[in-house]
């Protein structure tokens, strides 16, 4: 390959003439053909953002979980809701199917000999108490999926127009986890929570909001439904004349959770005279009959409620969590891989001091949390309260000891400052 740096030979592609800082190369069979190497870079660059653009992986279902790992992955975090599990398994893997489909080539032969069969997806609408597990299973799902994930809270979405978030940045957000890659974005999964305090007013008393609540459901339907939205790159308000990123959300999944107070009473009533065994009131079921009656929620109910029945049709998924009982919170102190005891513990152990709960110490923070009416919500600033004193002390305290919190400690709401300071008396080495 010859090289020249002088004037007399000119770039082939920009025509301009060679010099110290544009260096020709060239090519051909008598070197006739010369590139300089500012168009060199131009090319790069130009090679780059095709292969950006067309270089997204096709999703091959052979490298995707199957819904029984999905969940046994979930279990390893999630304490119970074994349904609301097992229906967000499924609920991703189809999502996967449906990418899949879109690349014809990874699909079984039923698929390719019926390609005008179109997989529609499943968006799931999660009903649950707070502090019972709705965004820790769509956080801990994102931690398994190769796709972008996004969670939003829908208190923060404002209509166009109003002070607070647009709708598009629940986009943004899913975009900023694809790395910037619209297209990898364009297959994501969103979760947007709290998605029952956006009824509408006129149909919810136990709401104090604004009448804007009807207006973000349909800015959020536009995207549900699939539309090409235009996105502010730096979020916050559009401008006129800013430039925008266009994202196609046909296929996007949206999983929408909320606690939808009251609806197990909306649901009773509609069934009550349909003699369905359901004869007593929400007040005296037991757990399995309240999961029942939450399972057998249907579009009207959620109308009733507030969403806009648009909003609810495309939402042919609807999984209810239950309400978690004592049993549950115990179990989730200490169970799930980074469980708040085992999180403490760690923590703990970094100041040589090794730290036990009794069996009923356990049971007596989960009472707490139950009367706090919180869920698992409560658990972790009831144990950072309860052992503040010792976080501060042990430190201090040099060597290896030991503290056992016991029922007692936990009724008291807190380790003594005389409690903390025998610690220096238990060292075990
Ligand atoms: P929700 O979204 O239903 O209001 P979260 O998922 O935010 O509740 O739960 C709050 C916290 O409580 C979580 O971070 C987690 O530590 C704990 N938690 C809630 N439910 C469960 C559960 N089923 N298993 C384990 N931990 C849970």
């Amino acid at each position: 390959m010859l090289g020249f740096h002088n004037e007399n030979n000119r770039c082939s592609f920009c025509g301009r003439p060679g010099s110290e800082k544009r260096v020709l190369v060239a090519g051909g069979v008598n070197n006739e053909i010369k590139i300089c190497s500012q168009c060199v870079e131009a090319c790069q660059q130009y090679i780059f953002n095709l292969e950006s653009e067309n270089g997204l992986k096709p999703i091959d279902l052979s490298d995707v979980s199957s819904p029984k790992e999905f969940k046994e992955y979930l279990d390893q975090y999630v304490v119970g809701q074994d349904y609301a599990k097992k229906v967000l398994s499924v609920a991703v893997y189809n999502h996967y199917k449906r990418m899949a489909s879109l690349n014809s080539d990874s699909l079984p032969k039923y698929e390719e000999e019926n390609s005008d069969v179109k997989i529609e997806k499943s968006n799931v609408l999660l009903i649950g108490p707070t502090g019972s597990g709705k965004t820790l299973l769509a956080k801990t799902l994102a931690q398994k999926l190769n796709v972008p994930f996004a969670i939003a809270d829908a208190t923060t979405l404002t209509e166009a127009g109003y002070v607070g978030e647009d709708v598009e940045n629940v986009l943004l957000k899913l975009i900023n986890a694809a790395d910037g890659n619209i297209q990898a974005a364009e297959r994501g999964i969103i979760f947007i929570d709290e998605i029952d305090k956006i009824g509408r007013k006129s149909e919810n008393t136990s709401i104090t909001r604004d009448v804007s609540g009807e207006g973000v459901q349909q800015a959020l339907l536009k995207i549900i439904e699939g539309t090409v939205a235009s996105v502010p790159p730096q979020g916050g308000r559009k401008h006129p004349n800013q430039d925008m990123l266009e994202i196609d959300t046909t296929n996007i999944l949206f999983i929408l959770g909320g606690a939808f107070v009251g609806i197990d009473k909306i649901i009773e009533q509609r069934i009550a005279g349909k003699s369905m065994g359901f004869g007593g009131n929400v007040g005296t079921m037991d757990e399995a009959q309240k999961m029942e009656l939450l399972n057998q929620c249907t579009p009207d109910d959620l109308v009733k409620f507030g969403l806009i029945p648009e909003i609810i049709g495309r939402m042919p998924i609807t999984v209810a969590l239950k309400e978690l009982t004592k049993a549950d919170l115990t179990r989730i102190l200490t169970e799930p891989k980074n469980s708040i005891i085992k999180q403490l513990q760690a923590s703990f152990a970094i100041d040589d001091l090794e730290l036990e709960f009794t069996p009923e110490a356990l049971e007596e923070i989960a009472d707490i949390a139950i009367r706090q009416k919180t869920g698992a919500r409560g658990l972790r600033s009831i144990c950072e309260k309860l052992l503040m004193d010792l976080m501060y002390e042990a430190p201090s305290i040099k060597g290896k000891k030991k503290f056992t919190v016991t029922k007692e400690i936990v009724q008291a709401g807190k380790v003594s400052a005389s409690e903390s300071l025998l610690l220096g008396s238990r060292q075990t080495a």
